[in-house]
């Protein structure tokens, strides 16, 4: 028998949710990871485009990553209708300076990868490449108060998963050598 009134989780619809509004929102999986492909091409000349989606996936799989991706958009929308209450309406209409929760909120998504993925957020953060330059573009009607910031975090997160793969993956490749010429 149902109980109407127990709340349940259903991870499936939070993580379709957490897809389909980054579309409406005009972010791909294929923009992040062109960040991602920004941020470690130097490091892994060999990494493709697919690689970078594929990690990009992997980061939006994960709950405390979509809960942001969520509540962010979220509240860029009610910002966007004039929903907010005074002074937070302005405060997120104008991206207001001194306002820093939009990045706190994106950094729970750069947590989820460990310490590296912190400095890959504040450059990316710095300098806005790709998707986050339209998403920056204070002409326009819409705002990303907070996406500009998640984006960024989902690409840095996907650059440490990334890099923690690939030094496992060498590390296994030297271990298996080094078994083999030992016979
Ligand atoms: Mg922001």
């Amino acid at each position: 028998m149902s109980e109407p009134n127990v709340y349940r989780l259903n991870s499936k619809i939070v993580a379709t949710a957490t897809e389909e509004w980054l579309t409406k929102r005009g972010v791909t999986k294929e923009q992040i990871g062109q960040l991602v492909m920004l941020l470690q091409k130097d490091y892994f000349p060999e990494l493709t485009l697919d690689e970078c989606v594929r990690n990009v996936d992997a980061v939006l799989g994960k709950r405390e990553v979509q809960n942001a991706v969520l509540t962010g958009i979220q509240l860029d929308i009610l910002a966007e209708e004039g929903k907010l209450l005074p002074p937070l309406q302005a405060m997120i209409q104008h991206d207001e300076g001194l306002y820093g929760c939009d990045e706190v909120l994106a950094l729970s998504i750069v947590n989820v990868y460990g310490s590296i993925g912190f400095t890959n957020f504040g450059y990316i953060d710095k300098f806005k490449p790709g998707v986050l330059k339209k998403l920056n573009d204070k002409n326009s009607n819409e705002i990303h108060t907070f996406l500009d910031d998640i984006v960024g975090a989902i690409a840095a997160a996907a650059s440490s998963r990334i890099a923690h793969r690939k030094q496992a993956e060498r590390e296994a490749e030297t271990e298996a050598l080094e078994e083999s010429e030992n016979g």
